[in-house]
């Protein structure tokens, strides 16, 4: 098989790639730590999955590291979530303690680790605290926020900022989600790996038999929504659209595929509720739980449906989103946070507020075939522009030469290539 970088050249031309290694040269010998709260599940692990080995097939030494937590951790690191976003009941003082105590243990374990890297980049919340239990460090850290904290609960806020303040840099995913923090933000659209098992090309006897394994009929129009069981992305909401549509379109059919993240312990709750939401609609509506790894079963869901929602309320990036627009389906998204930089209103999708904007959107798209092709290439065209590895690894790539190098009177990148 041919290398990452390889099949980059190939989508992304011969002068992408060379770029991306002329970036990298003067970052070899360099350490880079990547720190977040989960191996599988969700879009932190689904793009560290891909940008780390890249990053080493360019002759970066990268690290990936994920912290250990309890129940209590993820109970707390949940609320923070939810908090951050706008809504929902803060951690205990108790959490709070279990927060501080794991992340201490965390940085205790990884001690050499986290000293010795000459670049840490800390995913999210729940690692935050890593760099306040390591006064020895040496290299520069950088917070990686993927959520949308542009309306926090204000306590919470101002208790996390306490870790956050010593960072040298912070990357967001907007510009509207940027925080008043003491040092350097900057902004990085997230992005999707084209040659992932996620979103490479499937055949079509592959995309069959998935339809035929879970009972879907491949002539009724498929809706899909691929998500976490979370409240933020209103999975009860899409059903509520659903049942709005159907007595127009009855041959339809929608699909929730999803799983759980390890760090998420709300999971099985929000499942629950739209196990029972969906129950009314037997036969037509299906709840799928996959296992983390199932990435070519997803890919064969968005492939094979008509159109793909994300009727989120609150989202930071939403990978799902770019997965769908890749393969050329249009997308009725949620109008919040990082959907918005994907979903182009009219052209590559529709934007909604409410279930009942989602069934109208979902019934012009199904009775105009013409303008849901029209759509899924512009969507194809925008992430191929916009939203590939390749971009993410560049500007990653800058941002670490800038960190690494800022005291140098100027990077001279002729200097590592010649
Ligand atoms: N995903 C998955 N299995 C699931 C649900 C989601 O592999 O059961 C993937 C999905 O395809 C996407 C990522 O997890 O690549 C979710 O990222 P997104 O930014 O959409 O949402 P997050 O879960 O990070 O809030």
């Amino acid at each position: 098989m041919s290398s990452l970088l390889e099949r980059y050249g190939e989508t992304a031309g011969p002068d992408a790639v060379e770029q991306l290694r002329q970036l990298a040269a003067p970052l070899r010998g360099c350490r880079i730590v990547h720190v977040n709260s989960t191996r599988t599940g969700g879009g932190v692990a689904e793009i560290l999955n891909q940008l780390v080995p890249l990053l080493a097939e360019l002759g970066l030494t990268v690290e990936w590291h994920v912290i250990e937590g309890t129940p209590a951790f993820f109970s707390c690191t949940k609320k923070f979530h939810n908090c951050l976003q706008g809504g929902g009941e803060p951690p205990t003082p108790h959490e709070l303690h279990e927060y501080e105590r794991v992340n201490g243990e965390n940085a205790e374990r990884m001690r050499e680790v986290l000293r010795e890297a000459d670049l840490v980049v800390i995913h999210d919340p729940q690692p935050a605290p890593l760099l306040h239990f390591t006064p020895d460090r040496k290299g520069r850290w950088i917070w990686r926020c993927h959520i949308d904290a542009s309306r926090p609960v204000r306590p919470v806020w101002h208790y996390l900022r306490r870790f956050l303040r010593d960072y040298d840099a912070s990357i967001f995913s907007l510009a509207d989600f940027a925080r008043a923090l003491p040092h350097p933000q900057y902004l990085i659209a997230p992005a999707i790996d084209p040659f992932s098992p996620k979103n490479c090309d499937l055949s079509d006897e592959f995309i069959a038999n998935v339809l035929s394994d879970f009972g879907l009929d491949p002539e009724r129009p498929l809706l899909l929504q691929v998500s976490r069981f979370d409240r933020f992305k209103d999975p009860v909401g899409v059903i509520q659209a659903y049942r709005m549509v159907k007595p127009f379109f009855p041959r339809s059919q929608l699909v929730l595929a999803g799983g759980s993240a390890d760090d998420d312990p709300e999971g099985a709750a929000v499942l629950a509720e739209v196990r029972a939401a969906a129950e009314s609609e037997k036969g037509s509506v299906q709840i799928l739980e996959l296992p983390p790894d199932a990435h070519r079963i997803i890919n064969a869901l968005q492939r094979a449906a008509r159109i793909v929602i994300q009727k989120s309320t609150k989202e930071g990036f939403g990978l799902t989103v770019a997965e769908a627009l890749w393969k050329g389906k249009p997308v009725i998204g949620g109008n919040t946070g990082g959907i918005r930089l994907q979903v182009v209103n009219y052209h590559t999708g529709f934007l909604v507020n409410t279930p009942e904007g989602a069934a109208m959107r979902l019934r012009y798209l199904l009775q105009n075939p013409d303008v849901m092709a029209r759509m899924g290439e512009e969507g194809r065209r925008h992430v191929r522009e916009n939203f590939l590895l390749s971009r993410l690894a560049r500007e990653h790539l800058t941002l670490m030469n800038f960190l690494l190098h800022r005291d140098a009177e100027r990077i001279d990148m002729t200097q590592w290539t010649s």
